[in-house]
C-alpha cells in the first residue's frame, strides 16, 4: 500500500457532487464519518440540505436529454475505464471501506473485486439493447418496439456493501442512458465519493452522476421522490425504510425497484456433503460479519446430520479472530455501531431465554468499537427471535428438522424472500426444492449466490426488481411500441 491511511482519507473528495462541481452544503454543515473499530471519527462530508437535493435533481435533469443520444459504446467505454482504474486502485478502495465499515481488508477487496464486475458486465450490455419488430396477427400492421432510457433515477444505498450496491445501479444507469442521483448511506460515504470522482477522471459528463451525502436524510429525500421530474427510484436497505419509500414513490407512480431485508434459511439434508455444507455455512453466515441481507439467518440441518454438524460449525466458527479489519490476522471485524451490537446481544438473550443453548460466542467483545463473538446457539424454538428477524451479525442459530415437508415449511414461513441455501446430492430433491421455495434465489451447495452475471433480488418483503444479469439494466428501460401500417 502506497498510500498512508490519513493520506487516503484526504484524498477523497468531502463534498457533494452536483453538475460536475463539488461543492459545500448550503448551510456549511458537515457530518462525521466514524471507524467502527475505533469508534473515532475519520473525517467529515457535507451535510446536504433540501436545497442541495433539488440542486442535484436538477442537475441530473439538465443532463438527461444529452446523455441519452451518447452513443451506447461511448457509454460503455467509460463503464470499461472506471472497472479498469477500480481494479488498478484496488487496494486504496478496500482500505477505504475498511476503515469506514469495519470488514477485513481480504473481505473488502472481495466487495471491491465484485462491485467493479458491474462495471465490466455493464459496459457489454451497454451494446446489447434490442427492440423487436414483428407482422401484427391479422398482417395488417408492423409492430416495433424501441427501448429508452427511463431517466433520472434516485438511487439509496445501505452502508454494508459501500461500493458495489453503488455499482449494482451506476452501471446498468450508465448504460442505459439514465441520470442519477446517488444517496449513500451516511455512516459509509467515503466509498461513494470516492467512486463519483474516478468516474469523473473516466470522462462521465457533468450531472450524469450527482452524489449527495445527508444526515437529513427523510428530509431531503422525499421532495426529490415526490418531484415529477424524477422518473425512478432505486432502493437496497432494510424493508422498514423500503416501504415507506413505496409509499411515497405512490404519489407520482414511479418507477421503483427494490432490494430489501432477507431472512434466508440454509438447509442440510442427510444427504449432504457434510464438508461442503460447513464451508458453505462458514461464507453464508460470516461473509461481511453477518451484515449481509443475503447471509444465513436461520440454519435447518437434518436430525440425522445436526450434532455433527453444529460441533464442526462451531468448531469452525470458534477459531475466528475478531478485531479491527485492517490488521493482519483477523476474520471478523466489527458492526456498524453500538445500535447494531446490542440489538444482536438482545437476540441470543431472546433465544436463551426461550430454551435454545448457546454453544460458542454470545456476548459482545469489550472495549472501544463494535465487536460481536461469533456465536452458535443450538436447538432454538421457533419463536425465538433469531429465526424470524433479520439478525445482521455474526450470530448462527439451528434447529433441526425430519422430513422435506417440514423443513420447507419452515423456510418458507416468513415474510421474506430473498434467498436460499440448500445443500443436498439429491438432483430430484434440488428440483422439487427449488420450485418449492418462495425465494428470488437459492444457492445449492454453495454459500453465496451473488454473480453480477446474475439476477439479484426477492420476493415478498424482500422487494422487487432484479440487479445485474440480463435482467438488471431492463430496469433502467422503458418499452416504447410503435405502430405501422405499411
Ligand atoms: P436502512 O436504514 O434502510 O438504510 C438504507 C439507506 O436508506 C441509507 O442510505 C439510509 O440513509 C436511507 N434511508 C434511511 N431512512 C430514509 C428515509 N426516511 N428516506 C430515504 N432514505 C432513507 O438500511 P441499512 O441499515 O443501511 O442497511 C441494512 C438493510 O439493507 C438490511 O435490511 C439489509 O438486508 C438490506 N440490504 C438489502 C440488500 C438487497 O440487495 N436485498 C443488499 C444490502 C442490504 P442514512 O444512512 O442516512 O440513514
Amino acid at each position: 500500500m502506497a498510500i498512508s491511511q490519513q493520506d487516503l482519507i484526504a484524498s477523497v473528495p468531502t463534498g457533494l457532487l452536483i453538475g460536475g462541481s463539488w461543492r459545500d452544503s448550503s448551510d456549511g454543515g458537515t457530518l462525521k464519518v466514524e471507524d467502527p473499530a475505533t469508534g473515532e471519527v475519520l473525517t467529515e462530508v457535507a451535510d446536504a440540505t433540501v436545497a442541495d437535493g433539488r440542486a442535484a435533481l436538477d442537475a441530473a435533469v439538465a443532463a438527461q436529454r444529452d446523455w441519452a443520444k451518447v452513443p451506447p459504446r461511448d457509454r460503455g467505454e467509460i463503464l470499461r475505464t472506471a472497472f479498469e482504474r477500480i481494479t488498478e486502485r484496488a487496494d486504496e478502495f478496500a482500505m477505504l471501506m475498511t476503515l469506514e465499515m469495519g470488514k477485513t481488508l481480504a473481505e473488502s477487496r472481495g466487495e471491491v473485486t465484485y462491485g467493479a464486475e458491474f462495471f465490466r458486465w455493464f459496459s457489454e450490455e451497454a451494446v446489447r439493447v434490442h427492440g423487436r419488430w414483428s407482422v401484427a396477427p391479422n398482417g395488417a400492421t408492423r409492430l416495433m418496439t424501441m427501448k429508452a432510457p427511463v431517466g433520472p433515477t434516485l438511487m439509496i444505498t445501505p452502508w454494508n456493501f459501500p461500493l458495489a450496491m453503488g455499482t449494482r445501479k451506476i452501471g446498468p444507469a450508465i448504460a442505459a442512458g439514465c441520470t442519477m442521483v446517488v444517496k449513500p448511506a451516511s455512516q459509509t460515504p467515503l466509498s461513494m465519493l470516492a467512486l463519483a470522482q474516478l468516474l469523473q477522471e473516466c470522462g462521465l459528463p457533468e450531472g450524469v452522476l450527482n452524489v449527495v451525502t445527508t444526515s437529513h436524510t427523510g428530509e431531503v429525500m422525499e421532495p426529490i421522490i415526490r418531484d415529477p421530474r424524477l422518473r425512478k427510484l432505486t432502493f437496497t436497505g432494510s424493508t422498514g425504510v423500503g416501504r415507506m419509500l413505496v409509499e411515497q414513490s405512490a404519489e407520482q407512480l414511479l418507477r421503483v425497484s427494490m432490494e430489501l431485508g432477507g431472512n434466508a434459511p440454509f438447509i442440510v439434508f442427510e444427504d449432504a456433503d457434510l464438508d461442503r455444507a460447513v464451508d458453505g455455512a462458514m461464507l453464508a453466515k460470516m461473509r461481511n460479519i453477518g451484515e449481509a441481507c443475503t447471509a444465513a439467518n436461520r440454519f435447518y440441518v437434518h436430525e440425522s446430520v445436526s450434532e455433527e454438524f453444529g460441533r464442526r460449525f462451531a468448531e469452525r466458527m470458534g477459531a475466528l479472530t475478531v478485531g479491527r479489519g485492517t490488521e493482519d490476522g483477523v476474520d471478523v471485524g466489527p458492526l456498524i455501531d453500538a445500535k447494531a451490537r446490542d440489538g444482536v446481544a438482545e437476540m441470543v438473550e431472546d433465544a436463551r431465554a426461550k430454551g435454545a443453548t448457546v454453544v460458542l460466542g454470545g456476548s459482545p467483545a469489550q472495549g472501544a468499537g463494535y465487536f460481536f463473538e461469533p456465536t452458535v446457539v443450538t436447538g432454538v424454538p421457533r419463536n425465538a427471535r433469531v429465526m424470524q428477524e433479520e439478525i445482521f451479525g455474526p450470530v448462527a442459530p439451528i434447529a433441526s428438522f425430519s422430513t422435506e415437508d417440514e423443513v420447507l415449511e419452515m423456510a418458507n414461513g416468513t415474510e421474506y424472500g430473498l434467498v436460499a441455501y440448500v445443500f443436498t446430492k439429491d438432483l430430484s430433491r434440488m428440483i422439487r426444492v427449488s420450485e418449492a421455495l418462495e425465494f428470488g434465489m437459492v444457492g445449492f451447495n454453495q454459500g453465496i449466490v451473488s454473480n453480477p452475471a446474475a439476477p439479484f433480488g426477492g420476493v415478498k418483503a424482500s422487494g422487487f426488481g432484479r440487479e445485474g444479469g440480463f435482467e438488471g439494466i431492463e430496469e433502467y428501460l422503458e418499452t416504447k411500441y410503435v405502430g405501422i401500417a405499411p
